[in-house]
């Protein structure tokens, strides 16, 4: 039987600002839409939290046996600098600034962000659609919005008429905000005078000569404004209304509101049901952005090359430091909270490794069952990820006590007790076994070493130091194997 069924998971929603009983609307499939990256940079360390809070919600559905379609899109057009950067497409500029095609900057930072989710072991999405892939369907919404009256044409351009649509919908309704106040100040599109009132939102935006990303359109050469693209997505791969959107805490305004406001005006329906928000990386106490120069790239914490750094750190060193804090609470970066993380995670990597040592008895002494609940309890509270680890750290206090014989377990509960650490470790927190890596690597150096000494003390017809070298490594379980091409060894 499958696992959700057994399993009551909550999700905290945006929108009811509530933890509420998770209810697909079909049973046993889940489709989760989650925003992805404007590809014009490298993505930071921010970034790629937000990735990893959803990479955790992703494994976790399907631990519990949900078929989930995830659909993450690629933002390659679309998405302008703010006001004060004269509202330029954010791929353009890179372009002109490089000299290379928008297209070249979008191909670039894609692949970097590729490489980067594969690094810290995400698991990729179901469909990663991109903007430009999807005009047309952005171009028949608004065709549609514009039929309902809920969107006015200026000079080739489109907006959204939040204050008509606000008469009978609640514009506002995730953000909590008020329109008096909703007055878009950031990422905003230029010719904010053409539009009626400032709250009012670009559909689609007729491009300027110097404007090189544009398509034909009813309306004008241009390109679609930022929110239509994940109206127009995830409409046309989850359907008109859904299960889960994601995306970090930063979007709730405008972004998503826009698409709700969006969807309910084409549709006549709330596309999504449980709306999810992961909180911010913090770094020297601001929010880690591109923007402001306060960030750390991944690749600098893997390389140790940054000066608020002291040492590199592995991939899972990292994604232990996410997972030690719960996805909708705010974290601190620090290469000391790093450092402390790494501990911990060498410490629980270490246990692990040890449970193979562990040998059977015909009683237990411990409660598997009361342990494994409390796991599932962590993961079905909203995903807590930090209470599911102090679980895990209560594991490694076991298998200590039972490599010491101080505790049992019987052979059904021993073998239990392995596939859930396994499941938990590595399925659902996405964690890997770097250490054991590495350790088995370093063994297999010295084990070499020691074949050529004893290759030396052959060749010295100094059989008692031979003969040593080749009885001890068996006694370690380390049998060396002569043939014909030299010596190999298998390791019990
Ligand atoms: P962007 O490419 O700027 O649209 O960002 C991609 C994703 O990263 C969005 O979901 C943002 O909310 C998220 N994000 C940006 N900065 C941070 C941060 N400092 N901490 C966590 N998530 C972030
Ligand atoms: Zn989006």
């Amino acid at each position: 039987m499958e696992l959700y069924k057994t399993n009551q998971l909550k999700i905290y929603n945006s929108l009811s600002k509530t933890k509420e009983i998770f209810k697909p609307i079909l049973e046993g499939h889940v489709g989760m839409y989650v925003c992805g990256p404007t590809v014009y940079s490298n993505v930071h360390l921010g970034n790629v939290r937000t990735f990893m809070s959803f990479d955790l919600v992703f494994r976790y559905l399907k631990h519990l046996g949900y078929k989930v379609r995830y659909v993450r899109n690629i933002t390659d057009a679309g998405h302008l600098e703010n006001d004060a950067d004269e509202g330029e497409d954010r791929i353009s500029k890179k372009a002109r600034l490089e000299e290379i095609e928008p297209m070249e900057v979008v191909q670039r930072y894609s692949i970097d962000f590729h490489n980067i989710l594969q690094k810290v072991n995400n698991i990729p999405p179901s469909i990663e659609p991109t903007a430009t892939g999807h005009i047309v369907d952005q171009i028949e919404i608004i065709k549609t919005i514009l039929d309902k009256g809920l969107a006015y044409i200026v000079n080739g351009s489109v907006y959204f008429d939040v204050l008509k649509y606000n008469e009978t919908e609640d514009y506002g309704i995730l953000s909590g905000r008020k329109i008096e106040d909703s007055i878009h100040n950031t990422r905003e599109l230029d010719g904010q005078t053409e539009k009626k009132n400032p709250q009012d939102f670009a559909l689609w935006k007729k491009a300027d000569e110097r404007h090189i990303m544009r398509w034909p359109s009813p309306w004008s050469d241009g390109f679609p404004g930022w929110h239509l693209e994940c109206s127009a997505m995830s409409t046309k791969y989850l359907g008109k209304t859904f299960d889960i959107h994601g995306g970090g805490m930063d979007l709730k305004f405008p972004h998503h509101e826009c698409e709700i406001a969006q969807s309910k005006a084409s549709n006549n329906v709330n596309p999504v049901h449980y709306w999810m928000h992961a909180n911010m990386l913090i770094l020297n106490g601001q929010k880690m952005a591109k923007s402001t120069g306060n960030y750390i790239l991944p690749n600098e914490i893997f390389t140790g090359e940054n000066k608020l750094l002291k040492k590199a750190f592995s991939p899972s060193a990292l994604r232990f430091f996410m997972m030690q804090a719960h996805y909708r609470s705010i974290l601190d970066f620090s290469n000391d909270a790093l450092e402390a993380s790494e501990k911990g995670f060498l410490k629980l990597m270490e246990a692990v490794d040890q449970i193979e040592n562990i040998k059977e008895n015909k009683t237990s002494s411990i409660d598997i069952n009361s342990w494994k609940q409390k796991c599932y309890d962590a993961m079905n509270d909203d995903f807590n990820s930090p209470v599911l680890i102090a679980q895990l750290f209560e594991a490694v206090k076991y298998i200590n006590l039972l490599q010491l014989g101080k505790e049992t377990l019987s052979k059904a509960d021993l073998e239990e007790f392995k596939a859930l650490i396994n499941v938990f470790v590595f399925d659902i927190l996405g964690l890997q076994n770097e250490v054991s890596k590495d350790s088995s690597s370093k063994i297999s150096g010295v084990v070499e070493l020691l074949i050529s000494m004893r290759n030396e003390a052959r060749a010295n017809k100094d059989w008692a130091l031979s003969d040593k070298i080749r009885d001890e490594l068996l006694a370690l379980g380390i049998q060396l194997k002569d043939g014909k091409d030299g010596t190999s060894f298998t390791v019990n």
